[in-house]
């Protein structure tokens, strides 16, 4: 499974402990919250992030499906389209 991480920002409480168990691809701003890398995770990283997964306290960081996360953006997409289309409609649009 090709995956990418997320981190719930509202969640998290920016101990740290994602960077550490998943140094490849999770760093730390000057507040110790987490940076992302928004790359897919390769299969030879992919138990690395899933312990990093498992090891934030807070259940703020999850791994999610690569394929999932192209269809929710081309959803989103769409809702986008969709909703200037109804603006432009209503005459409420820029
Ligand atoms: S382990 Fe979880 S709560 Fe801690 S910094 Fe990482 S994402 Fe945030």
């Amino acid at each position: 499974m090709s995956g990418v991480l997320r981190v719930n920002p509202i969640a998290c409480d920016g101990r740290g402990i994602c960077a550490e168990l998943f140094p490849e691809r999770i760093t730390l701003d000057d507040w110790g919250y987490p940076i992302i890398d928004p790359g897919p995770i390769p299969a030879s990283l992919e138990a690395h992030a899933r312990r990093a997964v498992a090891g934030c306290p807070t259940l703020a960081l999850r791994l999610e499906r690569a394929a999932a996360v192209r269809a929710l953006e081309r959803v989103t997409s769409a809702e986008d389209v969709g909703a200037t289309v109804a603006a432009a409609r209503s005459g409420t649009g820029s």
